[in-house]
């Protein structure tokens, strides 16, 4: 069986054709710049070569026949029917409060996925017309949808809550929802197979550090709390994204600057972070060779966004009364030994300690705590497309 995984931005689709019987992937790419000048194909087949096609792409229906058209090709194709593809898992951002599940997409869920426009307003009007343009190309091939908000659907009241005035969550659904929950899921469950855990018994907190970053805090399997909220600006200090802060810090530089808030919210997102403290990139390897060079900002952009993790860490131990595992996950999360060592150096209080040999292993499932270690620490690479193709599979 056939999965191919669609994820679609404003302007880009991201793609890749699993073959579910051994779960590889038999090709991956990206369209870049729909709907702007210089629209471009790159198509990966897995063990041919690389097929880059620069051909007018107005909207994401133009799109999605390219991709098709790539897969099938004579040279660089894969299949050589649309009909082999059994389903498509398509990522998408929000479900609001609806889904705590993936779910088989119909006209009821692309509702849900419209009715959640505004609470995903970059995402959500993409991912709903990435499904629309596979209908349209592929009638009969069911589409399935997977919310990065579903995982977090099953934290309680007292975790989701904003303490502002009732009436707005009533009239609006403003609350916390939490976002990489395809992420959070896939590696909190491998986590408890790989450690072992009692999956009716397990306490795991899953750092989930890439450019975006969150945390989760993961109870025999269910989502407890997690650092993202209403949108993915809350919580810690991201690549590009402040995460938490004082809300009237908002007031404040729309003031002295003369901005509105959306221009203020707009930094926050795009312009904070490590890059905005560094000055000097969103990339964390750009700015620990900064800091290494001595660059002071650097250094304190490195070191607040350890401290960040390892409070939120503390956080969740006490929510949960407890730990068992720790693991790490995603871009910084699977490769970077330093940045996992000092958040490490935090948790003393906690018996835990590292394997320095075993924390320099890169790209494979580790432990990388050591014999005395009283919280177990693993390294669980995230693989967000095989879960969404897993999660299609499933229901279909
Ligand atoms: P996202 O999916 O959120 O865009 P990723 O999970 O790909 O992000 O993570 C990107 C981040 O991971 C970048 O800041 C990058 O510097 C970091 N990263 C990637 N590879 C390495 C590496 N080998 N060592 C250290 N950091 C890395």
């Amino acid at each position: 069986m056939k999965i191919l995984v669609i994820n679609c931005g404003s302007s880009s689709l991201k793609y890749q054709l699993i073959d579910m019987e051994n779960e590889e992937v038999l090709a991956k790419g990206l369209c870049e710049r729909i709907g702007i000048a210089g629209s471009k194909l790159t198509h990966k087949p897995a063990g041919k070569d690389v097929l880059e096609k620069e051909e007018a792409m107005p909207d994401h229906q133009v799109a999605v026949k390219l991709v098709l058209a790539a897969l099938q090709d004579k040279v660089y194709g894969v299949i050589s029917d649309v009909n082999e593809i059994a389903a498509v898992g398509h990522r998408v951002l929000h479900a609001g409060k609806y889904y705590s599940d993936s779910i088989v997409v119909n006209e009821d869920v692309k509702k849900v996925v419209r009715d959640c426009f505004d609470l995903g307003p970059l995402h959500n009007p993409a991912n709903l017309i990435g499904i629309e343009a596979c209908e349209a190309a592929m009638p009969g091939i069911p589409n399935v949808a997977v919310f990065d908000t579903a995982f977090h659907q099953t934290m309680p009241e007292k975790a989701y809550m904003y303490a502002i005035p009732y009436e707005y969550y009533e009239k609006y659904d403003i609350r916390r929802y939490g976002f990489h929950g395809t992420s959070h899921r896939f590696v909190s469950k491998r986590t408890i197979e790989f450690g072992k855990l009692n999956p009716d018994n397990s306490k795991v907190i899953v750092c989930h550090l890439g450019n975006g970053g969150s945390i989760s805090a993961v109870v025999n399997g269910k989502c407890v709390d997690t650092s993202m909220g209403l949108t993915p600006l809350e919580g810690l200090i991201m690549g590009t994204r402040s995460g938490d802060l004082d809300p009237a810090v908002v007031q404040y530089i729309a003031n002295k600057e003369g901005k509105d808030v959306n221009e203020v919210i707009n930094i926050l997102n795009k312009k904070s972070g490590i890059f905005g403290i560094s000055g000097v990139s969103s990339d964390f390897r750009d700015v620990q060779k900064a800091q290494r060079e001595g660059n002071k900002r650097a250094d304190i952009a490195v070191e607040a966004f350890v401290y960040r993790v390892a409070k939120y860490i503390g956080a969740y131990v006490a929510a949960m009364n407890g730990v068992d595992a720790i693991t790490f996950t995603a871009g910084v999360g699977e490769n970077d030994a330093v940045i996992r060592n000092a958040i490490c150096s935090y948790l003393g209080y906690l018996g835990v300690t590292v394997d320095a040999k075993k924390n320099e292993l890169r790209g494979e499932e580790v432990e990388i705590s050591g014999a005395d270690s009283k919280v177990k620490v693993y390294v669980i690479p995230t693989n967000e497309e095989l879960a969404i193709a897993r999660e299609t599979k499933a229901l279909i």
